[in-house]
């Protein structure tokens, strides 16, 4: 059977034992009260008592959110997860379902429910302090004789559900553009050398050339879409040593030297040579070599890459790359961290950029327990600081 419909008859099984025994506690009690002298009365009535916060204790462990109406369609219990799904505070017991949650939607489940005695999976909005979406499944409550006494509600929360479902739609559907541009590129060129372009050598080797700059794209996008998908799925493990940061920055500026000085930028390792982190050395090579490229390329010409460091409290070292560049707009700080994200579109393509750079930054640094953070001042420059710990 469906696991949903399991767990859903199950509760139901649940509600009428719990109903039952309401009913049978409220019976106990009555006959306790003409049968005993006030002292048993009294320890009956903490027994059942106990058995009453028992059967609370259980549906507040619960992860769905439950509510259960009695026979005039008024609120008899509302356990803490739907609490808290719908921001309640206070009793709202003997309530109305609209007088309690003000939820037009739910008050016409209820309607509903009413004709049709079961409700499967029915999806409702609700924009309390957050928009969240439920699942609602619902049913009348039969008692042993085939009699009414109520209904149940069973709410679950599937809002991360459906976030992470539209994070995997855009995902898909911008690796299919980044990954369209180029190709829709290669096939022009190729097509147009096909057409005779070929016999013109001038023409040919143009053409060729950007077939391979496009192809060198495609091969970094999916370089780094492989990477970004292994530090999302926690697959890459840390190998952390001692590591000679100084050393380590020297050897990513001495990989971009020919690239800085396409713009005649200048590289400034100024890490102190006795600065020992301890990290994965790859991976922070990595950090400082995508923060550096980018710097590059959204720098000024003929201006400075500064990559720098220094000491702070709790055995950290905090660590900067700054360039003297156009800057990063304020509405575009928070995001640029953002798979895909890029505050100027045309400049990152024209530079080959995939737009994961500074996600795969993002991972790796919290990874070694840090956050990466930016300021920046549009056509003054931009600083990306983050922190690894100290070799103690
Ligand atoms: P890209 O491949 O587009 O460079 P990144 O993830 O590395 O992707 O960077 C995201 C965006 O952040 C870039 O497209 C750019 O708009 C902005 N950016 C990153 N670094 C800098 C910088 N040093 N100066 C200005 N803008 C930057």
């Amino acid at each position: 059977m469906w696991p949903p419909l399991i767990f859903f008859t199950l509760l139901i099984l649940i509600l009428l034992q719990f109903l039952w025994q309401e009913r049978r506690f409220r019976r106990q009690r009555e006959r306790a009260r003409q049968e005993y002298n006030d002292a048993s009365f009294q320890q009956q009535q903490k027994v059942i008592g106990q058995a009453q916060a028992q059967q609370q204790a259980l549906f507040n462990s619960m992860i769905e959110g439950v509510l259960l109406l009695d026979r005039d369609w008024r609120i008899q219990l509302i356990n803490q997860s739907l609490r808290e799904l719908f921001d309640v505070a206070g009793e709202i017991s003997g309530q109305t379902i609209l007088e309690a949650f003000r939820l037009p939607d739910l008050s016409e489940l209820a309607a509903r429910l009413k004709k049709e005695k079961t409700i499967f999976d029915v999806e409702l909005e609700v924009r309390g302090k957050k928009k969240r979406c439920l699942q609602v499944n619902a049913s009348a409550v039969v008692d042993r004789d085939g009699l009414e006494q109520g209904s149940i509600f069973v709410f679950h929360d599937l809002t991360r559900l459906k976030e992470l479902e539209n994070t995997r739609q855009e995902f898909v559907a911008n690796v299919s553009h980044e990954l369209r541009t180029p190709l829709s590129l290669i096939k022009g060129f190729a097509e147009t050398l096909l057409d005779g372009a070929k016999d013109n050598p001038e023409v040919a080797t143009r053409f060729l050339q950007n077939i391979d700059k496009h192809t060198d794209r495609l091969l970094f996008l999916i370089e780094d879409l492989l990477t970004i998908s292994r530090l999302e799925s926690g697959q890459i493990a840390l190998n952390c040593h001692p590591v000679e940061l100084n050393f380590l920055v020297e050897r990513v500026t001495e990989d971009l030297n020919s690239l800085a000085r396409e713009k005649e930028i200048i590289l400034d390792n100024q890490i102190p040579k006795d600065f020992i982190a301890v990290a994965d050395a790859d991976r922070l090579q990595q950090v400082f070599f995508n923060l550096v490229e980018n710097s590059i390329k959204y720098g000024k010409a003929k201006g400075r890459v500064t990559i720098g460091g220094r000491q702070i409290a709790d055995h950290k070292i905090e660590l900067f790359v700054e360039d003297d560049g156009m800057g990063i707009p304020p509405e575009a700080r928070e995001r640029i961290f953002e798979r895909f994200y890029r505050a100027d579109r045309a400049r990152s393509r024209e530079t080959g950029g995939t737009g994961l750079g500074l996600a795969i930054v993002k991972h790796i640094v919290q990874a070694h327990g840090s956050k990466v953070s930016v300021t920046s001042e549009s056509n003054e420059g931009t600083k990306f600081f983050f922190t690894v710990p100290a070799k103690i």
